[in-house]
């Protein structure tokens, strides 16, 4: 363990006394402070996902915890009548421990959100050990319920086929470029490499995928993908742009502006330390934002 994933460990002094650090990226560490942030960004014309943060649950207990924030989550969105829905990771609600729990947990948050104006929940991507399975729940719980989709990594070497297979089935995909560190083996490690299958998936999913999230920060992307929606005469309702709450907000207002439909995910609640350390380590900018903010103090 370095000496950042050890500060930033769950339940660390770090973790518990350290939140403001992290706000710029997690809005708030309660349900209530996540959904004043939505309130902001719709707003200003944008839609949002929220995330409940939490991953690798070890035992079946913590993942029913999981479980019931998603449940009281849903009841909070239809209460607030704003514009979200709602993603999750797999192994918060138990991937892990017991993967026939996890697809009925799964299964409960879907059938639930069905009742909602943005009924859609998104099964966020973890590291490659749980693609698989995590790739397995979804086909399961997608046989019995249509509104719910994965996440696919244009790093991993195994995407293009996983495009394939979403597009067969129909399903909604965000494509991401993934931000986990992974083996040579398994992912391209080398960025011009990943913009090009990155482009290359998302053509795809313009082309036959159902309403494609195009989520990047990139700008050779984002303009590659606007260039290829408009040569060929794929309408903006047809497709979104996402981007992470607290990057390039003043980006996510643009495209909005420009007629694109933008979502923001946000992410809440205590266990903000993995995602926070995400952030910091895929962008020099965002450790020197946080440097800044410390020395602010
Ligand atoms: C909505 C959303 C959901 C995601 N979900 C997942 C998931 O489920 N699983 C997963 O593994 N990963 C997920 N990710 C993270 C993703 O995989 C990448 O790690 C992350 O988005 C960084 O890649 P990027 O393409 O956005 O930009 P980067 O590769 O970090 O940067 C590329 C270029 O974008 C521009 N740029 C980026 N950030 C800024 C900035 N702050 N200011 C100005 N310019 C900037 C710059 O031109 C930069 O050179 C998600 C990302 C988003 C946006």
């Amino acid at each position: 363990m370095t000496v950042m994933e050890r500060l930033l460990a769950p339940n660390s002094p770090f973790q518990t006394r350290f939140y403001f650090l992290a706000r710029r990226f997690v809005p708030g560490e309660t349900i209530e402070s996540a959904l004043d942030a939505v309130r902001e960004l719709n707003a200003d014309g944008l839609t949002a996902t929220l995330d409940f943060l939490g991953e690798d649950v070890a035992d079946i207990r913590e993942a029913e915890h999981t479980r019931d924030a998603y449940h009281a989550m849903l009841d909070a969105i239809r209460l607030s009548g704003l514009r979200t829905n709602v993603s999750v990771k797999l192994t918060a609600l138990g991937l892990l421990v017991d993967q026939n729990a996890c697809a009925e947990f799964l299964a409960g948050i879907v059938e639930h959100a069905a009742t909602l104006d943005d009924p859609f929940v998104r099964i966020d991507m973890e590291g490659s050990a749980v693609t698989s399975p995590t790739l397995a729940v979804f086909e399961r719980v997608y046989a019995r319920y249509k509104n719910v989709g994965p996440v696919l990594q244009a790093y991993l070497r195994r995407t293009p086929a996983d495009i394939d297979r979403a597009i067969e089935l129909g399903a909604r995909v965000r494509l991401c470029k993934g931000a986990y560190r992974e083996p040579e083996e398994v992912a391209f490690q080398d960025m011009p490499t990943i913009r090009k299958v990155y482009a290359r998936a998302a053509e795809a999913l313009l082309l036959a995928g159902n309403y494609p999230a195009i989520a990047t920060h990139d700008d050779r992307l984002i303009d590659a993908v606007r260039a290829f929606a408009t040569e060929h005469e794929i309408p903006n309702h047809r497709f979104e742009f996402q981007m992470l709450y607290g990057v390039r907000p003043e980006k996510q207002r643009e495209l909005a502006r420009d007629g694109y439909n933008v979502r923001v995910y946000v992410p809440f609640g205590t266990h903000w330390a993995g995602y926070f350390y995400r952030r910091l380590t895929e962008r020099k900018e965002n450790v020197y934002f946080v440097l800044r903010s410390l020395l602010q103090r």
